[in-house]
């Protein structure tokens, strides 16, 4: 029998519908992937190069368990010079990828029964983990209308003398939308009065950001020392397979953080984290050709979004992710399918119209669909049209 704990969590919805997507591929079916969130881009250039100049020179050895030294100052120069914000490289851990990331940090942090708010739509994996580390999610829902943000009432209503953290995912995924600095501020004078409370700031979407510069919420002195930023390469420089992310946070938090993972995964891969470091030594021109292109293709995806009755639609200002609003097809049937939620929405799709996308349940919004526009203008095309032929 397997434990308690891991028969109460559930498996990665997103990792499972692209699972499906590539099986069904096997079966030479052609299906058109828009489920996982990871750029089709590949590593640029000069990373690579970096990566094989680190095999070649022998960097075969366990790291130390937070990372290298020159790794964790790139990623303090890196985050002086593009936010402004000052760390040591005692304050930066290193891990396989922002997913153990937020993980180590709510497992180091998190007691059986602390509250962890987490605004809705949220990122698959975040409930999972507040779970995993026996804390209790205490989720604040919200709706299209208010751009699937949080409003500053709202977060003051969901604190409780239970409360643990919060996390905040800006740019979001699934939503794509991007708190500005005046609401994070606003997020920060309510936090400055609740000094238990640790704010996880997943920033992963930083470079993928159509509307202008990054907003930290650890730029607010009033609660600095409590925010923990998570960020790394999988995004910003078409990297998911590689396997690194990190945390700048306060001493105590990184510490535990390096314990932890130092009895369960020690450092992060030597190779990936040479390439890291290349990344972060490099400059943003990589990041920003991509971005563009990201650019373009959700305003394809906004328009042939239109294009589809009942498809309603906030406009995201980053990340790599549509998500309708589809309650126009929920309780609908059709040639023996029952729509009965998004899921059952999500695997019409993908069954009749060999879409793989995925359900918004998945994200705490049963009537939303996620979409990921992380691949050529074609395909997003043929696509769509898959979608609105078979939703017709
Ligand atoms: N946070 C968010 C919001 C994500 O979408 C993802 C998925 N890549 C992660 C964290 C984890 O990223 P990774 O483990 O690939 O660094
Ligand atoms: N974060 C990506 C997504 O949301 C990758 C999948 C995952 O890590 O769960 O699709």
């Amino acid at each position: 029998m397997i434990s308690k704990r891991l028969s109460s969590l559930s498996p990665s919805e997103t990792l499972i519908m692209s699972q499906k997507s590539t099986e069904l591929k096997t079966k030479g079916i052609d299906v058109i992937n828009l489920s996982v969130g990871e750029p089709d881009f590949f590593t640029p250039t000069f990373i690579k190069k970096a990566a094989k100049i680190a095999i070649d020179e022998n960097y075969s050895f366990y790291s130390p368990v937070p990372g290298y030294l020159s790794l964790r100052n790139a990623i303090t120069k890196k985050l002086k010079r593009e936010n402004n914000l000052k760390y040591t490289t005692e304050q930066i851990v290193c891990s396989n990828g922002a997913k153990q990331s937020i993980c180590n940090v709510l497992l180091s942090i998190i007691n059986k029964g602390d509250e962890v708010i987490i605004p809705s739509p949220y990122w698959v994996s975040y409930v999972e983990m507040v779970k995993f580390a026996e804390g209790t999610n205490i989720i604040i829902p919200t709706n299209i209308e208010q751009d699937f943000k949080i409003t500053p009432e709202q977060l003051e209503n969901a604190i409780s003398s239970q409360t643990k953290a919060i996390i905040i995912c800006s740019p979001s995924n699934p939503t794509g939308s991007i708190y500005s600095k005046d609401e994070l501020k606003n997020f920060s004078k309510i936090l400055e009065k609740y000094t238990n409370i640790i704010i996880i700031s997943d920033e992963i979407y930083e470079h993928i950001n159509y509307i202008g510069k990054h907003e930290s919420i650890a730029q607010f002195k009033n609660i600095h020392d409590r925010v923990v930023i998570v960020n790394g390469i999988s995004k910003a420089y078409a990297m998911t397979g590689w396997r690194l992310g990190w945390i700048a946070a306060p001493t105590w938090i990184a510490d535990a953080c390096s314990k932890l993972q130092s009895q369960y995964t020690s450092g992060a891969s030597s190779i990936t984290q040479k390439a890291a470091e290349a990344a972060y030594n490099g400059n943003l021109d990589c990041v920003k050709i991509m971005c563009k292109i990201f650019k373009h293709r959700l305003n394809l995806m906004i328009k042939l979004c239109l294009d589809i009755p009942g498809f309603k639609i906030n406009y995201p200002q980053g990340a790599f992710y549509l998500f309708p609003d589809c309650s126009k097809y929920i309780g609908k049937s059709f040639r023996g399918w029952k729509i009965k939620n998004s899921t059952d929405l999500t695997m019409y799709i993908l069954e009749e119209g060999h879409v793989a996308s995925v359900a918004g349940n998945a994200f705490g919004a049963p009537n939303c669909v996620r979409f990921s526009y992380a691949t050529s203008d074609d395909r997003l095309i043929e696509a769509m049209t898959r979608i609105k032929n078979i939703l017709q």
